[in-house]
């Protein structure tokens, strides 16, 4: 247990003998102001003095290490989370918003061959405690910088439509109680098509990323493995679904490698597929790993592939990477988190 995994009744059973206001106190303390259970504002000091020893309050990410890129405008934290996980989260502060970039699993079972946490491997779900607490410590770091944390994407290390309920609990009390705005909250997807469908029938309608990189399925075989179980036809199924159930609309996340899939025949076979789905694609140039050392696409054939999509009709983002300098793998994830919260 944890302070954000904690329910409402759990408070209550916590705070036994206090009048029932106190409940929401501290609920207004934790997720409304960010404060730490024993400095909890409003409070009674033997109240607060309870509470600050109080086992299931105990934080539930402990900061490893904090690196810094963009003359401050990039914050990556590394946090411990039980049972020695390890787990990223990523901070950007824009001129206009301030995007928070969460992991949804420590690790992540899907294997893509180019990602750096696929190649890790699973650890382990996290729970909606420590989902919450990332957006938290990032809101609460944003206000001390005179900011507003105003956007969320499920971004980091994990797939989070593979831990469904604790990313859609957590972000449920991420727009209730933090007060964040589902058209601000983001899912990206490596394309898991059950998630997806339920994704589509869910009261809280997120916007939703999908990591596509292949418009064909034996390419997308190869980069994503997923695909082997669900084909891309199935996929633009789901994406028509949830198209058609929520009117939001729908980014492809594509990152271009050299000759692989940056090349004209690529561009169409994309093209087709985001003018079914009115989606709105992200191009970003790989960034190689060590598992995948293959290079990203340089940058003129990033814009000349940008161009040929724009001409048949797609509306396409480049992204500018964040971060570069604090590691490469956490650049990329933060330059697709801030594409996926403009777009
Ligand atoms: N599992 C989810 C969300 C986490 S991955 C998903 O796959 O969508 C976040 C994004 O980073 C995905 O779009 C993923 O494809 C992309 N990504 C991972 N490794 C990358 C790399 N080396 N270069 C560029 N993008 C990468
Ligand atoms: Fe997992 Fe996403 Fe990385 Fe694929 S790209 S291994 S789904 S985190």
């Amino acid at each position: 247990m944890s302070r954000y995994e904690l329910t409402r009744a759990d408070l209550a059973r916590l705070l036994e003998g206090a009048p029932s206001y106190r409940v929401d106190q501290l609920w207004e303390a934790l997720y409304g102001r960010f404060e730490e259970p024993g400095g909890a504002t409003g409070l009674p000091r033997v109240l607060r003095e309870r509470l600050a020893g109080e086992p299931s309050l105990a934080p539930a990410l402990e900061l490893v290490d904090e690196s810094l890129a963009d003359g401050g405008e990039t914050v990556k934290w590394l946090f411990a989370c039980s049972g020695s996980a390890r787990i990223e989260t990523v901070l950007m502060h824009h001129p206009r918003r301030s995007t928070v970039c969460v992991s949804s699993q420590a690790g992540c079972a899907m294997g893509c061959a180019f990602c750096a946490t696929g190649q890790a491997g699973f650890r382990r779900h996290l729970g909606v405690g420590e989902i919450l607490e990332q957006v938290v410590r990032a809101a609460r770091a944003a206000r001390d910088r005179g900011r507003r944390l105003d956007h969320v994407v499920v971004m980091g290390m994990g797939e989070p439509l593979a831990n469904y309920d604790n990313v859609l609990e957590a972000l449920r009390r991420v727009r209730h109680d933090v007060g964040i705005g589902a058209r601000r909250l983001t899912v990206s997807t490596v394309g898991f098509v059950p998630g997806i469908r339920r994704l589509a029938r869910e009261p809280l309608q997120l916007n939703l990323a999908v990591s596509l990189h292949a418009a064909n399925d034996p390419l997308r075989d190869r980069l994503v493995p997923l695909n082997r179980r669900y084909p891309l036809g199935q996929l633009i199924e789901a994406c028509e679904e949830y198209l058609e159930a929520t009117r939001r609309r729908i980014s492809l996340e594509w990152a271009l490698i050299d000759g692989v899939n940056d090349r004209p025949a690529d561009a169409e076979e994309l093209a087709a597929i985001a003018r079914r789905l009115r989606a709105h694609v992200n191009l970003i140039p790989l960034n190689p790993t060590p598992g995948f050392p293959a290079p990203g696409t340089p940058e003129q054939g990033v814009r000349a592939f940008a161009e040929r999509l724009g001409s048949a009709g797609v509306n396409v983002t480049v992204r500018r990477t964040r971060g570069r300098s604090i590691d490469a793998a956490c650049g990329q994830l933060a330059a697709r988190a801030s594409g996926a919260a403009r777009s």
